[in-house]
Formats: C-alpha cells, sequence, structure tokens
C-alpha cells in the first residue's frame, strides 16, 4: 500500500538537517501563524536541526513569533517547505536559497504539480488546519505556543468558522487542539481583532463609499490620498474584506487599493456564489473559488476586471 504524504513529509523533515519553511508574498495570518508553527514543532522536536522560517516581517503579526534571518550562503542542499501557496513564483524569501527537494502544503487550487511531495486539501478551511492535522498525526511534537498559533489562523481563515471550507474536520481539529492545550481564547482573539481607533474609522469610510452595480457588483477604489488621511497602509484594507460579507444586496464585492511603491492596484474579491478565481486568474491573480485577489498595473485593467465580474454576477442571478 502506498505510505500517505503526512508519513512521507515526516520522513523527510526527519532526514534533513536544514530546513527552510516559506510561505505566500504578502501574508495573512494564516499563512505566517502555519509557517511558524511547522517551524517551531520541527526544532522542539529535533533541536538539532537548522530550521528557518524566512520572508519579509509583518510588524502587526510578530505576536505569532518572529522570523528568522537566513545566510544562504552557508546553506547548502536544504528541504524546503512552501505553506498556503499553490505556485513557486508566490513564495516569499527564497531567492538565492540552494534547496535539494521542495515539499507543498496548501489549501489553494492548483492543477499543477509543482513540489516532489504535496499536501494539498483544497476543502480545507486554512493551512493551519492541514498542518495541525499533520502535527497531530506523526510524531512532530505541539507546544501551547504552536497550539495557539494553529487556532489562531484557522479562526482567521474561516473568518471565526463562518466560511464554507468550515467542515466537522475543521472543529474535530480545534476540539483537539482546546482539549489537549486548553487554548485561552479571549486573550488570542484581542491578539487577532484589535484595532486601533483610525482603522475602525477607516473601515466606516469604506462602508459609505462601496459602489454598487445593478447587478450586485460592490467595490470602493482606494487612493494613497485616502490611506494617508486615515493613517493606515495599502494592507489595512485586505484586513478588512471579509467583514463587508451578508450584505444583502452584494453578490460579489471588491476594494481595490494602490500601492504606491509598487506601483499597482492591489485588488481583494470575495463572493457570496459567483466563482471568482478564474476571473482573477485573467487579471495576474487567483486564490479560491469565493476569496481571490489579483494585481493590475494599469487602471483600464482594473475597470475591465470589474466589467468582468460585474457579467459574472449578471450570470449568475440569471441562473439562480
Ligand atoms: P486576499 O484578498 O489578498 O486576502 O487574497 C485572497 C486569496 O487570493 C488568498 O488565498 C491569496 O493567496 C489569493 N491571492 C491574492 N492575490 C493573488 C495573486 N495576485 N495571485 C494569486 N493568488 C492571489
Amino acid at each position: 500500500m502506498a505510505m500517505d504524504s503526512k508519513k512521507i513529509i515526516y520522513k523527510k523533515i526527519k532526514k534533513y538537517d536544514t530546513i527552510v519553511v516559506a510561505r505566500h508574498i504578502g501574508p495573512d495570518p494564516d499563512a505566517i501563524a502555519s509557517q511558524v508553527a511547522l517551524r517551531d514543532a520541527i526544532r522542539v522536536t529535533f533541536p538539532q536541526k537548522k530550521v528557518l522560517a524566512v520572508g519579509t516581517s509583518i510588524n502587526k503579526f510578530k505576536y505569532f513569533g518572529l522570523l528568522d534571518k537566513a545566510d544562504f550562503d552557508s546553506i547548502k542542499d536544504a528541504l524546503l517547505i512552501i505553506l498556503d501557496v499553490p505556485t513557486i513564483d508566490r513564495v516569499d524569501g527564497i531567492e538565492g536559497l540552494s534547496y535539494k527537494e521542495v515539499i507543498k502544503i496548501d489549501h489553494h487550487p492548483c492543477e499543477k504539480k509543482i513540489a516532489n511531495i504535496e499536501l494539498v486539501e483544497e476543502t480545507a478551511s486554512s493551512t493551519c488546519q492541514i498542518i495541525a492535522d499533520f502535527l497531530l498525526k506523526t510524531p512532530l511534537k505541539i507546544n501551547q505556543t504552536i497550539a495557539n498559533n494553529l487556532f489562531l489562523g484557522i479562526v482567521s481563515d474561516s473568518d471565526r468558522f463562518l466560511l464554507s471550507y468550515t467542515t466537522a474536520k475543521t472543529f474535530q481539529i480545534v476540539s483537539k487542539l482546546i482539549d489537549q492545550f486548553s487554548i485561552d481564547f479571549v486573550s488570542l482573539y484581542n491578539r487577532l481583532y484589535e484595532r486601533p481607533l483610525n482603522e475602525i474609522q477607516f473601515h466606516g469610510y469604506l462602508a459609505q463609499h462601496l459602489n454598487l452595480t445593478e447587478n450586485g457588483l460592490a467595490y470602493v477604489k482606494i487612493t494613497p490620498e485616502i490611506l494617508k488621511e486615515y493613517g493606515v497602509d495599502h494592507g489595512t484594507p485586505s484586513n478588512m474584506i471579509n467583514d463587508f460579507n451578508f450584505i444583502k444586496e452584494v453578490l460579489v464585492w471588491i476594494f481595490i487599493t494602490y500601492d504606491e511603491k509598487n506601483e499597482l492596484f492591489k485588488v481583494n474579491i470575495r463572493s457570496r456564489g459567483p466563482i471568482v478565481n478564474e476571473t482573477a486568474e485573467k487579471y495576474n491573480g487567483g486564490g479560491h473559488k469565493f476569496a481571490s485577489g489579483a494585481r493590475c498595473k494599469e487602471e483600464n485593467e482594473v475597470n475591465n476586471l470589474l466589467k468582468d465580474l460585474d457579467k459574472i454576477c449578471k450570470e449568475f442571478k440569471i441562473q439562480k
């Protein structure tokens, strides 16, 4: 009988002396939490190994644990583990790394195999859910910090168990974590959900400026001036997009934020019915069926994306 991928991945982890754990650019709590949790579990289990979590540090997510400064010149033949990312081009912080094998652990749809070993569960609520399941089923150790991080990643990516990929398995895994590690929810929720007042006011701005088409497409274009006025950065809208779920008149909702530094429009797309990732893929983007992102260089590309998504909303309404 073929060995299951969790066993194979555990054996690879056991075998390699140097392991680099990476995740996608522009990380969210699931990406960072899964990365830090897996790194820490390997470190706790195998203290003699060199295990590095790489990529850009994000100040607001430092409570998950610090990332590592990696000197890739001294690393030869590492095992690279990429998390929460379907393709290698969106992996953050691995330029110049010499690696021997790649393992991918993810919950994004992806038709092409890109790693030597893949553990992909498209219907998992989060990458943290897959990592928690993996750790619980292998000899890798979990401590309180690791359990807290995994719990927060699952809560965040499932939007507090609201989104469709929340399943019995999600609750079983969360139940095991809570049972074994007496997770203190309230103090953890403070970390994830506490906001400064200016962000709440910016949230109010977004609600006030939602444009709505007759087909149920809602969008806001967010300029650098508005970000400055509210004292928020171009990553802030991404943390708020899920809050605009369950609006009766809205089928698909979109934030378009101009990122001055990288000179592009960052687009967050969410849906309550129409499938949006296929459209996002046409605009340098991708993601899940109902939660995607895109990157556009020019405003006319953004307008075309809006037109395409509006059409999808119209077709969805007709079919219903
Ligand atoms: P976001 O709106 O940034 O929270 O992203 C929603 C989902 O879409 C996440 O699963 C991202 O990994 C994915 N995603 C966002 N931007 C892109 C992109 N440019 N290319 C591929 N996937 C993306």
